[in-house]
Formats: structure tokens, sequence, C-alpha cells
């Protein structure tokens, strides 16, 4: 951490969440695992190891579950009006934006991110949808129905109650905002839950965990066990006595994830991967486009679910475009997160970086050229350079496969028609950007793309308003907007004649 720490005084909590071993929140207490069993998180831009955390397994699981079905069934949570849930989800959003500076310092130490992107995007983006959600807690109605049910008249309504004890399993990419994402729109339908972050990144929301207290949520209302997939994971997906499971991750484990579900048919919602399009037409606004493409693929170093990972330009502009785009790739200055200088950091762990160089490999074993970048950078840390690929075609791996990583692959199309076979050649649909000044062709080619959102002349743009989800093998269900809380709600129909 040496190099890191030098650029910023780290607050006080910081210092000690990175000193001490971090506990699991179970029913309000800080427990350690049943196991006694601990796992290290690393900070990426060194290697070493940053903090011991708790390693939860399957009684810790076990525990966490019971205390959120107490919760649920008799606690304090289930008795609260709306309008109090609403308060205190609102006094979560509060505290977390007056530690602002403490989790960006937290996430770019645990995740390898720039302090200056956590500052202005993942702690306002949480805080942000903490307070969308707030405000949905009193706005969750039913409908009156009319029904012509043998010609008599009945009342009958409908309800949306919460769906139960949820259990939440998030990724590494944006770890205190997929936690926001999650726990958000649970918190305001009145469900339970039991947390898992991932194995990278699991201080951000141990340190959530403090403050959900501090704001007077109940106890076993929201747990926190950290831990790894396949025990922890695993245990909480499969839990008899989980009503449902949302899941942020790999399409692969997406599809574990529906596996261990159906011991009880438990709800199920997936937000998965992507290999999204950034399509490139030869009238776009070219200034405006060439770094709007460069930072879809490269903002968060490419580990994006959204990441505009599969460049498509119109054959007369193509030199021109990956031209500029490459340009803007050799600019960017990679470091370690915490250093102001720092553009992009390392990725999360020596696990992707592995991964990702491999996909480069494996792109150039079958013919690809990188105008830019093309391999690690340094020799500590898991840096990977910005890279765009040429000399690529659909069938090749690092086109078909998320690489979650700054390698972006272009590829020339003739017509709408090439184009909308190219872009939609893939497993996946869960975004896509189109570039051009023509107003009809943007939409006729939003209409035409399989994926969840379309940015049309610019990316990434993300709001608690918006839904987000993905097409295809990229998942289940929406999150955000008002979307997201049929996922944490069921419907309960009453019916009662009237005459
Ligand atoms: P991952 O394995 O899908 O991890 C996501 C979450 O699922 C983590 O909390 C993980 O725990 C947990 N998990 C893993 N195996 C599990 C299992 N059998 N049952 C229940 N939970 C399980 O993703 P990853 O291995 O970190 O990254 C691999 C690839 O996934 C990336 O390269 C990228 O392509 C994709 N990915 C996508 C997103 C996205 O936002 N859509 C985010 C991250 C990664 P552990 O942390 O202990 O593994
Ligand atoms: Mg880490």
């Amino acid at each position: 951490m040496a190099t890191a720490t030098q650029a910023v005084r780290l607050e006080d909590n910081v210092t000690r969440f990175v000193s001490q071993t971090r506990k699991m929140l179970i029913n309000g207490k800080w427990v350690e695992a049943a196991s006694g069993k601990t796992f290290p998180t690393y900070n990426p831009a060194t290697g070493e190891i940053l903090a011991q955390v708790a390693e939860g397994d399957r009684e810790d699981i076990n525990r966490a579950v019971a205390a959120a079905r107490a919760a649920f069934e008799s606690g304090p949570w289930s008795k609260m009006t709306p309008s109090e849930r609403g308060r205190l989800i609102w006094k979560l959003a509060d505290l977390i934006e007056k530690h602002t500076e403490e989790f960006a310092q937290i996430e770019s130490l645990d995740n390898g991110k720039p302090l200056t992107i956590a500052r202005i995007a993942d702690v306002p983006g949480t805080v942000d949808m903490f307070r969308y959600m707030a405000g949905w807690a009193t706005k969750i109605e039913g409908n009156t129905i009319p029904i012509s049910a043998f010609g008599a008249k009945y009342l009958a309504y409908t309800l949306r109650e919460p769906v139960g004890v949820v259990g939440q399993i998030i990724p590494w990419n944006f770890p205190l905002m997929m936690a926001s994402w999650k726990l958000g729109p649970a918190l305001a339908a009145g469900c339970c839950v039991v947390l898992k972050p991932a194995e990278q990144t699991p201080l951000s929301a141990l340190r959530l965990g403090e403050l959900i207290q501090e704001a007077g949520i109940p106890d076993g209302v929201v747990n926190v066990v950290p831990g790894y997939g396949e025990t922890a994971g695993a245990a909480l997906a499969a839990h008899p006595d989980v009503d449902k499971v949302a899941f942020t991750g790999s399409t692969e484990v997406g599809k574990l994830i529906v596996q261990a579900a159906a011991g009880n048919l438990k709800k199920v919602s997936l937000e998965l991967g992507g290999k999204s399009p950034d399509i490139v037409f030869q009238d776009a606004d070219l200034p405006a486009t060439v770094p709007g493409v460069s930072s879809a693929i490269f903002f968060n170093h490419g580990q994006c679910c959204c990441a505009g990972s599969r460049l498509y330009v119109e054959e007369k502009a193509f030199d021109k475009v990956v031209e500029g785009v490459s340009a803007e790739a050799s600019k960017i200055h990679l470091g370690p997160g915490l250093d102001p200088a720092t553009e992009m950091g390392p990725l999360v762990s020596e696990e992707q970086l592995k991964r990702v160089t491999g996909y480069l490999e494996a792109g150039f074993k079958e013919g690809a050229k990188a105008t830019v970048g093309g391999s690690r950078h340094g020799d500590k840390g898991y840096f990977v350079k910005p890279t765009v690929l040429v000399n690529t075609n659909q069938k090749m791996k690092v086109v078909q496969e998320e690489i979650f990583g700054p390698v972006v692959t272009a590829i020339p199309f003739r017509d709408v028609d090439d184009l909308i076979a190219k872009a939609n050649n893939t497993v996946y649909g869960l975004a896509a950007g189109v570039w051009t000044k023509d107003i009809t062709k943007a939409h006729q080619v939003a209409s035409k793309l399989r994926a969840g959102t379309v940015w049309i002349n610019t990316y990434n743009i993300f709001d608690p308003a918006l839904p987000f989800g993905g097409y295809k093998q990229s998942g289940w269900g929406r999150e955000m907007g008002h979307e997201v809380l049929e996922l944490y709600t069921e419907v309960k129909s009453v019916c009662l004649p009237i005459s």
C-alpha cells in the first residue's frame, strides 16, 4: 500500500477497517464466522493483503437467514409503517453521503478504482439510489379491479406485499453501488435481507452495515455475510427458507443460481454479463463520439457488465474512428487508485489479470492485432493497458465472450442490415450504443437491437428511475425504476361480494 497511501490521508474509519479483522453482521451483532476462519482481501494496486475478513459459510448463512426470517415475520420491520421505513432508508442515504470520502477510499483500496471516480460516481450513485427507493416505500400500491364473475357485484383489489426473506449476491465491480441497487428496493418493499458481497471487495458492504445500524434499521433486517461464492453464496442461493434470490455477476454463475433456487422454487432475478455493441455511423459527430466510445469501454477499466466492448463502425469512417479511440486509449494514465493523477487503476484481482491477458493471447492467436495496448502494464499490481483490437471477426472468442477488462474489438459494417446481424450475434443482450446525427436511423436501429438499454449519442447513463437489465443470457428482470419493485413484491388478489 506504500505508493497508494502517500497520495492521500486515509480517513480514520478506513485505517480502522484495514488494521483489524472485519467481522460479519448477523442479527445486529458483529460476529466471527462459526468456523472461526478468515480470508484476505487484497489491494489490487500492489497485490498486498489489505485486510482479513470473517469467512462466512453455510452455518453463518443459516444464522443470518434465521435472523432475517424473525425480523420479517415478527420483528419491528413488518410492523413499521411505510413512512417509517422510507424515513430510515433516507437517513441511511444521508449517513453514506456524510461519509463519502471514507467510502470512496475503501472502494479505491479494495477494488482498485480511482478515488476521484469513486467520489463522483460510486458513492453519489449509491446515495441517489437509497433516496429514490426511500420515496417508493410509501407508493407501493395495488389496484381496485372491476370483475364480472357470475354477474354479481364484488369488491376486488390487489395488494403488493413484500416477497419475504431475500438473499442478495453481488459482484466486485461497483461493490457499494451494487449493494444499494439490491438493498434499496428490498427495504422499500419491506423485505429482510442476507447480503453476500464479492470475496474480492467485502469492505464497503461491511462499513455500510455499520451505517445501517446507525440509521436505526432494526436488527436482523439486513445481515451482511462475506465469504466465498462456492460456499456462502451457494448456501444462500439454495437455502430453503429464502423466498427470493437476487444476483449480479457472471452468466455462468447465474445459471448455477437458477439451479440452486429450484429446491424451494424461490423467485430469482439475475443481472448478468454482456458484450455490448457500440455502433458508430459515418455521419456521427466524431469529436464527441470518439471520447464517448472510448469511455464506454474504458470506464471502470472495462469492468462493467454493460461495457461497450464491441465497436462497430460504418466502413468509410472505420480507420478514422479506430485511430481516434486508439489515441484516446494511449492518453489514459494508469496508476494506483488513491493517486489523484490516476485515470485507470488496476484490475480487481490476479485472477482477472490472468483472464484478461489470456483473452488477449487468444485474440492474437486467432489473428487479431492491437492498435494500442495489448498487454499487462508494469510487473506489480494487476494493471492492463487499454487495448483496441482490429482484424477481428464475429467468430473470435474476443468478440463473442465477455472479457471484463479494458479491451474493445473493432469491426466495420456495410449497412444497417449487416450491422444488426453482427450486433445481435452474441448470447448477451444487456446494452448498446448508437452514434449518429440521423435521429430516425438512431430510433430504427434502437428498435432492432436485442438489448435492455440503448444509449443514443451517449453511453453509461444510469439513473435510479431508469430500468436496467438484460435480454437473452444477460439476465432476468429489471433493476431500478418502479420495475424493480416487482422483483421484491408478491401480488395478492382479494375479492368479496358486496351485493
Ligand atoms: P462471479 O463468480 O459471477 O461472482 C459474482 C458473485 O457471485 C460473487 O459474490 C461471488 O462470490 C458469487 N458466487 C460465485 N460462485 C457462486 C455460486 N456457485 N453460488 C452463489 N454465488 C456465487 O463473478 P467473478 O468470478 O467475480 O467474475 C468472473 C466474470 O464474471 C467476470 O470476468 C465478468 O465477466 C463477470 N462479471 C459480471 C458482473 C456484472 O456486473 N454483470 C460483475 C462481476 C463479474 P465470490 O466473490 O466469492 O466469487
Ligand atoms: Mg480487494
